[in-house]
């Protein structure tokens, strides 16, 4: 009876995991197909300079409008587009589009001077195709590298990948600026960051929001602060979801400030009209 019992349970087993692949296929299809027929989105977070509250620049983030479904997380598809490789053309996209619109901004004069736009990178991304494709995508809409940064999470940047450093430092040598995201949640080793050719620290939002002053976290926003101070880099705290939070991130010591508070990631044309003041996406005010 008892091996009867365990085999039942085995076969359930492998039904439940040829199901989850099945569901993982049938997902990676329509984000395949979602990309071709348009689905896809990036808007756009703004994130500002504490000291003055000014536009300092924007975090292109993903988005999937799936139709019947409505807008699909990124946490949701982005690891599973990590899992099968599919990351590398969904990332290049988004590199693409970033950087299109920045061109775009650009050319309209919209932009304030030291604008930035910030594009996330996976792992996956980070080889010898990458330069060539941030290099075109740089050259397509008359950029300077110097108005990119590219994030990458602590724990990618720790990560043993043997090719890891030499990826980041070609990425550095193009004169993009590259940026630690999610800071504080990986382990970084100070003797392995003073050897990268980093230009900013993000503290991580769990950090941030939430986050009262005389706090751990808020020892630790400082700490953060100090050290990006020490290294030369800038530092920037995510999540601020209050007026109080971006008090405190200002007290603490950090340099520019994202979240909630300041403004939500939107559409490039509302982030246009209310960050910029193009008259030309005012019509839609309300996304
Ligand atoms: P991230 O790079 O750390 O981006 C910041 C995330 O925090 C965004 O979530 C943003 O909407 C959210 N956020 C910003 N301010 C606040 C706040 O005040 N409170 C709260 N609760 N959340 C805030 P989102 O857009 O859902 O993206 C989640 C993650 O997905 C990103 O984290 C990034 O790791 C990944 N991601 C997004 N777009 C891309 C992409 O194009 N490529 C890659 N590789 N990853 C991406
Ligand atoms: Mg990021
Ligand atoms: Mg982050
Ligand atoms: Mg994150």
């Amino acid at each position: 009876l008892a091996k009867e019992l365990g085999r039942n349970r085995a076969s359930r087993f492998e039904a439940g995991l040829r199901y989850q692949a099945l569901r993982h296929l049938d997902v990676e299809q329509a984000l395949r197909r979602g990309l071709e027929h348009g689905e896809l989105a990036v808007h756009y977070q703004p994130v500002i300079d504490v000291s003055t509250g000014r536009l300092h620049g924007a975090e292109a983030l993903l988005r999937w409008n799936r139709p019947g479904i409505g807008p699909v997380p990124p946490d949701q598809f982005i690891p599973l587009a990590e899992e099968t490789g599919f990351i590398v053309p969904l990332g290049e996209w988004v590199l693409g589009e970033a950087l299109h619109q920045l061109g775009e901004w650009k050319g309209r004069n919209l932009l304030p001077s030291g604008f930035r736009m910030a594009v996330n990178l996976s792992p996956q991304q980070l080889g010898a195709a990458l330069l060539t494709s941030v290099e075109r995508a740089i050259g397509d809409n008359d950029l300077s590298p110097a108005e990119l940064s590219l994030e990458i999470t602590e724990t990618t940047l720790m990560s043993e990948r043997s090719n890891m450093s030499e990826a980041v430092h070609a990425l550095a040598s193009l004169g993009a600026n590259l940026s630690i995201d999610d800071f504080g949640t990986g382990y970084s080793s100070l003797a392995h960051l003073r050897h990268l050719p980093v230009h900013q620290l993000k503290v991580d939002r769990s950090f941030v929001s939430g986050t009262e002053a005389g706090s751990r976290d808020a020892a630790l926003i400082a700490a953060v602060c100090g050290l990006a101070q020490e290294f030369g880099l800038s530092c920037v705290a995510e999540g601020v979801e209050s007026a109080e939070e971006l008090q405190l991130v200002a007290d603490l010591g950090c340099g520019y400030a994202q979240g909630f508070h300041i403004g939500r990631p939107t559409s490039a044309a509302v982030f246009a009209a209310r960050w910029m003041g193009d008259q030309a996406g005012s019509e839609h005010p309300q996304s």
